[in-house]
């Protein structure tokens, strides 16, 4: 049976990169009904915070992530957290030293660093000098209990270390160049190498998938499996993610962490598609709007690219504004949006919320964006209005505004039907049309040169007013107060040229 795992630190927000591969490790192990486990690498004591644990849960669950094994639903072979594994990591070094595969080391840091000053001085690379490796049983226990500090060293084979990559192919490193590695530090704590082969071991792990930056991490993790008698799992080694300057993907780029996106109101099927493609593609042509369901059974490990692929936010806001036309969650989160912003009037919600739905959510990347949306659609700066010369240097398109505002004398307001009417009636009167004729009106009944078409635009004002939501004001009122400022003294008055 397949078993993949996911092994973040909860040492930060899960972001991007680390989200990747969490996720095609779980591509992986659904497609192939194997068994996905969360595990939690959570040894540095001092950066890891428990609100982070659950931030990654949440983070994953939100994205739809699910697992078989972990922390908070247990399993067969736990625990899921390494801090709760110190024994287990304890026994088996004791094991490898009794197996003559590991040994105690007294040397101190201290010492070590002179040396390796030394040599990094004469532009040698250092490695551990093997000081201890012969120490005799005796020798060794004796100044274990005197309370000597020690840690232990995994003794290195001599020869190459070859390991199968899925994603880089056959690999191959001369253990010449490694120098024997700590398992436990001194205060009986394990290494990332150390505890990472042991969890993977024990848990029975087939599929190692991360990131390429443990690739150079690979070989010594090798060594132990060997110590240890295990076969090596397969390895698959990502790619880094890069940003648009093509520098590694950070903070600096903007908005990197599952939840940022999250609170920017991303659906989390588009994260997902979105994150999919890092790296991966699907075989066919064809469209990469891969829905959650399909990219499980799509995807292909070992069509994972190695070269680094590049975060492209227009490409996630294009997968995000595809989602957002089919997700049936659309207008509740629409809606939860909307009233914290104000935006959401105490009657007749339905209604106002479906024709918001129709005028603004094709123009916005994610849905919290929809308030801000609505704020530009139904503001009207007419103190500031701009880029409206066309309209108010042409005398025939005032008198336009002029006749449309004559027409809404005696309405209360300006239903659709009404305007219908009123606008054949003012192409016939005018021999305006298309532009000439819409034109004008749209400057006068918003401010601005451009907006959501005026067939829907129109009920949204009109509807926004009745509700009375934001003070926004209906046409009637718009084209006159449009007038009062431009239309009474022609175009040059109130309004600068320059
Ligand atoms: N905790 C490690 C990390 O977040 C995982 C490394 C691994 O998967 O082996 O980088």
């Amino acid at each position: 049976m397949i078993r993949v795992r996911f092994a973040p630190s909860p040492t930060g927000l899960l972001h991007v990169g680390n989200v990747r591969t969490g996720l095609f490790a779980w591509f992986f192990a659904r497609q192939k009904n194997g068994a996905y486990i969360l595990r939690i690498e959570d040894t540095d004591r001092e950066r890891s915070r428990s609100e982070y644990e659950d931030q990654i849960f949440q983070d994953l669950r939100w994205l739809g992530i699910d697992w078989d094994e972990g922390p908070d639903v247990g399993g067969p072979r736990g625990p899921y957290r390494q801090s709760e594994r110190f024994p287990i990591y304890k026994e088996y070094a004791l094991r490898l030293i009794q197996s003559g595969h590991a040994f105690w080391c007294f040397c101190s840091e201290e010492q070590l660093e002179i040396q390796a000053e030394q040599i990094k001085a004469e532009n040698l690379n250092w490695k551990y000098p093997g000081t201890c490796r012969g120490l005799p049983k005796d020798v060794a226990d004796s100044r274990l209990n005197a309370g000597d500090p020690a840690v232990v060293r995994l003794k290195v084979r001599e020869g190459h270390i070859r390991f199968h990559d899925v994603v880089h192919g056959a690999m191959e490193f001369s253990s010449d160049v490694i120098s024997e590695p700590i398992l436990l530090r001194s205060d009986g704590s394990p290494t990332y190498n150390y505890a990472v082969v042991i969890d993977d071991a024990l848990m029975e792990i087939t599929h190692v998938i991360r990131g390429d930056d443990h690739l150079s991490n690979t070989p010594k993790q090798v060594l132990i499996y060997e110590a240890l008698g295990r076969p090596l799992p397969e390895f698959a080694h990502l790619s880094t993610i890069l940003g648009p300057d093509h520098t590694r993907l950070s903070k600096r780029h903007g908005a990197t962490a599952v939840a940022h996106f999250r609170g920017a109101g991303y659906l989390p099927e588009a994260l997902m598609n979105y994150i999919a493609l890092l790296g991966w593609s699907p075989t066919s042509e064809g469209s990469e709007v891969i829905p959650p369901a399909d990219l499980v059974q799509h995807f292909r490990l070992d069509r994972v690219n190695k070269s680094p692929a590049v975060f492209d936010v227009n490409k996630l806001n294009f997968i995000n504004r595809h989602y957002m036309k089919s997700n049936p969650a659309v207008p509740r989160l629409v809606l939860d949006e909307l009233e914290k912003t104000g935006w959401i009037p105490s009657t007749d919600r339905e209604t106002w919320l479906a024709l918001v739905l129709d005028t603004v959510l094709a123009s916005v990347d994610t849905i919290s964006e929809v308030p801000a949306a609505l704020d530009n659609v139904l503001g009207f700066p007419l103190e500031n209005t701009t880029d409206i010369r066309e309209t108010l240097d042409d005398p025939g398109a005032i008198d336009l505004i002029r006749r449309f505002a004559a027409e809404m004398q005696g309405k209360a307001q300006l239903t659709f039907d009404d305007y219908r009417v009123i606008v054949n009636r003012l192409k016939d009167a005018t021999k305006r049309k298309g532009r000439q004729l819409f034109h004008p009106l749209r400057v006068a009944l918003t401010g601005k040169s451009s907006g959501p078409e005026l067939d829907k635009l129109i009920p949204l004002i009109e509807t926004g007013a009745r509700l009375r939501i934001k003070d926004v004001l209906g046409c009637k009122d718009r084209v006159q107060a449009f007038l009062a400022r431009y239309g009474s003294a022609g175009p040059a008055m109130g309004y600068s040229k320059s």
